[in-house]
């Protein structure tokens, strides 16, 4: 006759089910191979405990139990089947979740690092030389940890496969998980003497730099990822990457909204009225543009294709002009006298626009959102 359940889990028979779920991880725990090797009995016991906890932890079975005992249950249907496994390690997976792909060499990590560049760099692409620290396979001894000239031997905690079953702990209870061997690190081999630069560790930090590629058109923010370039990895094992954080810093001229530029062209009052031709700053140089009789504040002049070169893309975006009409702040008598002249000239037919009101707001409420 198998036993009582709750005398199994050690719970009193009002234990919630939360006392009956801690019950029972707590014995599994103890009844595990990694903590318990000697007890030739507790595989049989760590069944026991599962066939308790699959009995008080079902609402339904445990009010069967209660009432009418195990043959209760048995008349019930229910059959406790905790054989068929191979042993108890899979019988802990089954109950606790399975291994993890964990363990052996492991691989170097990621690294990441800041440069600023400027928006010149950004729109033709530059090469810019970084320094970072990384972890680096130390050169004395070649990355095996051991004083050239002196033997390595195989480690005897894993027997030379650089992991082992552990039992890890997690929100969702015990999980049996593959982990790196502490002993020797995951290498499988431990060195007799150590290497004195990097004390056996076959790794030291170093200080690399790496040429990095910034691709035409980067924008501020965005990284750039060299494979292969993070900390190396444990023997064998894959090195990390690099990122690469890429911040264009502000210029002076130009504000840039994706892939177009904006700047700003300053025109004296009267030459917007009189429309002129004038320079404004590109990318490459500085580009001449029409700017109309008639010309209001506001107003936009795109240059096509004088923006920013598309990521990975063919094509540019545009340069936006967004022209400031100057209202002249200091005026000479003379200047004082014409202006007064022209404004004694002036009709509602010199002022009146060919769009309406509504076009109008919008294109002075862009022009606001554009500042
Ligand atoms: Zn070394
Ligand atoms: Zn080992």
């Amino acid at each position: 006759m198998p036993r009582d359940p709750y005398e199994v889990l050690g719970v009193a028979r009002d234990a919630s089910a939360q006392d009956i779920k801690k019950a029972f991880r707590q014995l599994a725990m103890e009844l595990h191979p990694d903590v318990n090797a000697h007890d030739p009995d507790a595989e049989e016991k760590f069944k026991e405990a599962a066939e308790a906890n699959e009995i008080l932890s079902d609402p339904e079975r445990r009010a069967t139990y209660d009432r009418y005992g195990h043959e209760g249950l048995r008349s019930g249907g229910y059959a406790p089947n905790f054989e068929g496994f191979g042993s108890i390690s899979d019988l802990f997976n089954a109950f606790f979740g399975g291994a993890s792909a964990q363990g052996g060499p492991a691989p170097g990590g990621d690294l990441a690092v800041a440069i600023e560049i400027e928006l010149l760099e950004a729109a033709n692409g530059a090469t810019v030389e970084v320094a970072y620290e990384m972890v680096d396979r130390c050169e004395h001894c070649h990355g095996n940890g051991a004083e050239p000239g002196t033997p390595i031997h195989t480690c005897e905690r894993c027997g030379g496969a650089g992991r082992r079953q552990a039992v890890a702990r997690t929100p969702f209870g015990q999980v049996m998980r593959t982990v790196a061997c502490d002993a020797c690190g995951g290498d499988g081999r431990i060195a007799t003497q150590p290497c004195a630069d990097c004390r056996g560790k076959g790794m030291v930090m170093a200080t690399r730099t790496v040429g990095v590629e910034v691709p035409a058109g980067i924008a501020d923010g965005q990284r750039v990822r060299i494979g292969g370039r993070g900390s190396v990895g444990g023997a064998g094992a894959p090195a990390g990457d690099l990122y690469v954080l890429i911040a264009v810093r502000e210029d002076e001229r130009f504000v840039r909204e994706g892939d177009d530029l904006i700047t700003v062209l300053d025109v004296p009052a009267p030459l917007a009225a009189l429309g002129s031709s004038m320079d404004v700053p590109t990318l490459s140089g500085t580009a001449s543009v029409d700017v109309a009789p008639g010309t209001q504040p506001g107003e936009i002049i795109t240059l096509r294709g004088e923006g920013m070169p598309r990521l990975q893309r063919h094509g540019h975006g545009d340069l936006r002009v967004v022209v400031n009409v100057q209202i002249p702040r200091r005026l000479s008598d003379e200047q004082r006298s014409l202006l007064q002249a022209l404004s004694a000239t002036i009709t509602e037919d010199n002022m009146r626009a060919d769009e309406s009101m509504f076009s109008r707001l919008r294109r002075s409420l862009h022009f606001h959102h554009n500042q």
